[in-house]
Formats: structure tokens, sequence, C-alpha cells
């Protein structure tokens, strides 16, 4: 069977890394916020570009601590893609604000940027664009409209660590982005992990407290804080596999390229891209009228995948309130998508017999 995603085979590269860091900081006695934390943030802050990073505990926090410290509450309109995993939305709910959910593009399957001027009010505070599939939003309208309204923009990156857009990477390229390192990201670690990066000083500061009890130092509380932090064992991991990212994502481009030209089945719809640094590839979506027959037929012949996703958010009991919503672009994706193996650690063999079985499909 070809796993649609290999942890284990991706871990085991780092594991004399590994081993001698987790001594290290099995050693050090300090487990919490202690020296990986400020490497990791170090070094992650240089990679993304931006001048601070703040290592919180998962990337749905990373998303609600940006939220909560700007002050965003009951009334205040967020708007997001309708088709994005759920967390994204849900760190909107979080903070008691209301989701407005802006159909997706066929093309990019990111956020469509025509159609967010029409759905702002006077109560919008900010567009969330969420970088789907690895593959980073096109920006320049986005700028130019919270630019005009005066909103925030806040990225939600968990999948898309280091594409690029007009030479910058995704997580600078609004005022603030939240990041997860989810074990399956393409920078994942080897349980729960978060990241914010900004630019913004004071943004990042009161991050750092609300994330720590609302402490700026110990037993000095402003503000009514949570605990969401980034333990000294991810962030050494982290902190080891980080340099190998671009290269792993640059395999991921080098599988995308390939299935993309090889796959040659007229009832697949492949991805398209617009730049070839846009799209780091966490998953390589296709799109086929008869995806659950295709699925099966997949796994019948050696080739595990997956959905992504199989239910739209505002179709989810979770958000019961919004069954009457109508997102048909978002819906039909939800009812095409299959997401093909992807990782840096497929095998040129593996790859091609992916591609052979989808094309002898009928
Ligand atoms: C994974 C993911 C998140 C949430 O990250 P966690 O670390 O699991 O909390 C948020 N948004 C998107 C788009 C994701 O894929």
């Amino acid at each position: 069977m070809i796993k649609f995603l290999d942890l284990h085979k991706i871990n085991e590269r780092f594991r004399t890394q590994i081993d001698a860091r987790l001594k290290e900081v099995l050693d050090s006695g300090w487990y919490i916020h202690g020296k990986q934390d400020e490497l990791f943030e170090k070094h992650f802050a240089e990679y993304i570009g931006t001048k601070y990073c703040v290592a919180v505990a998962n990337g749905l926090d990373a998303l609600n601590l940006i939220i909560k410290a700007y002050g965003f509450g009951p009334g205040d309109e967020i708007i997001v893609p309708a088709n994005t995993y759920i967390a994204s939305i849900l760190a909107i709910s979080e903070n008691n604000c209301t989701p407005v959910l802006v159909e997706p593009s066929l093309k990019t399957y990111n956020i469509d940027p025509n159609l967010i001027e029409e759905k702002i009010t006077p109560r919008t505070k900010a567009i969330m664009v969420v970088h789907l599939y690895g593959q980073a939003v096109q920006m320049e309208k986005i700028w130019q409209i919270a630019k005009k309204y005066n909103l925030k923009i806040i990225e939600d990156s968990a999948q898309a660590h280091g594409a690029m857009y007009k030479g910058k990477r995704t997580g600078n390229l609004g005022d603030a982005s939240g990041f997860s390192f989810y074990p399956g990201k393409n920078l994942g670690c080897l349980g729960d992990g978060g990241a914010v990066t900004t630019n913004d000083k004071a943004l990042a500061d009161k991050i750092r407290a609300i994330a720590n009890y609302g402490s700026d130092r110990k037993y000095h509380h402003i503000y009514k804080g949570t605990n969401s932090r980034l333990d000294e064992f991810q962030a050494a991991l982290l902190d080891i596999k980080l340099p190998y990212l671009d290269s792993d994502n640059q395999r991921r481009q080098e599988i995308a390229k390939y299935y993309r030209e090889n796959i040659k089945n007229p009832k697949i719809i492949l991805p398209k891209i617009y730049d070839e640094n846009a799209h780091v590839w966490h998953i390589f979506a296709v799109r086929c009228e008869e995806r659950d027959r295709l699925q099966k037929y997949l796994e019948e012949n050696g080739v595990q995948t997956n959905i992504h996703y199989p239910t739209p958010p505002h179709k989810q009991e979770a958000y019961k309130e919004w069954v009457n919503q109508s997102h048909p672009i978002s819906e039909e994706i939800h009812r095409t998508e299959l997401s093909l193996p992807m990782s840096p650690v497929l095998t040129d063999e593996e790859v091609k017999r992916v591609v052979k079985v989808l094309n002898e499909w009928k």
C-alpha cells in the first residue's frame, strides 16, 4: 500500500539529531519556555521574514490569540473562506465574533478576492485568508481592500510553511499569521505545536503575555490570559527540522510537477498553479465527478488517499445555525475533492505507480 502520508518515515530521517537534542532537553531540567523555545522562535521568524515569532500550543490557539489580542469580540465580523478547515472558523467563533463566509475560486481553491468587498459591513474588522492546500493566496487585491476599509489581515498559514507570494513567505503577507506544527503539516512536530508570526511588536508582546496566563513577568498579570505554550521538546524538534523545510518542499514540488505532467485521465481535474514557488503542496488535491468510486478503486489498487474535506463547515452540526447558507462552489469542491499521496519521502517508484493506476481508471 502506498501510504497517503508516512509520518514515521518522515521523522526517522532525523533520529540521530532528535535523540541528541531530546537528551539535552531532558538533562537541562527546564521543560517549558526555555532555550529551545527561544532558539526556534528566532529561527522561525528569520525563515518567515518577520520581526517576531511567538510559539504557542497549536495552530487553533495561534489564530484564536491573534483575534483576542486585537480585542475583537461580539458584533465584530471577520471574513473567512467557506471551504477552509473548520479550525479557522472556530478561532473566530471562540472570540464570539461572527464568521462571514466567502466562496473560494475554483481555480485556486483559495478565497475569491473578487467576492470579498460585497461582504464588508461597518462591523467588519478583519479578513482571514487561508493558504489552503499549501498555495499562497494572491494577496494584491486583498491588500487593497484591507487598506481601503482599514481591516486587519490575519493569515491562516497552517498548510503553507514556506510558500511564497511576490518574494515574501506566507506568514509575512498580512498583519499577523497563525501556523500549526501538527505532525502532518509540512513542518510538523511529534505532538501539538503552533506559532504566531508578525511584524507588530505590541501585538507579539500581548500574545506572548496572554498565552502565559496574561503575565508579562512572573506573578504579574495584566490580562485575563490563558495557557498556550510550546514545550521544549517540541521546540527542539522543530528547530532540528526547520533547516530541511525548503528541501522537503522542493521534493513535494517535484512530485506535484510529475503528477501534473503525467496524470492524463480525462475524468480527473488537476490543480492549477499561478507560480512554481507559491505552492508547497501540503495537499495535492484533484477533483473528480465520481470521487467516491475513484477513491475505492485506488484503495483496491494499493493507493491510499484522503478527502479535504468531506463536509463544508456550514453543513456541520456545530454550525447548524448556518443550515440555510448556500455556498455552491465550496460545496462542489467538498463533493469532488480527493487528495493523492504527497510527502517528501515518497519514492519515484511510488509516484509513478500512483500515476499509472490513475491513468488506467475507467
Ligand atoms: C491544521 C490546521 C489548523 C489547526 O491547527 P492545529 O495545530 O491542529 O490546531 C488551522 N487551520 C488550517 C487550515 C489547518 O490545516
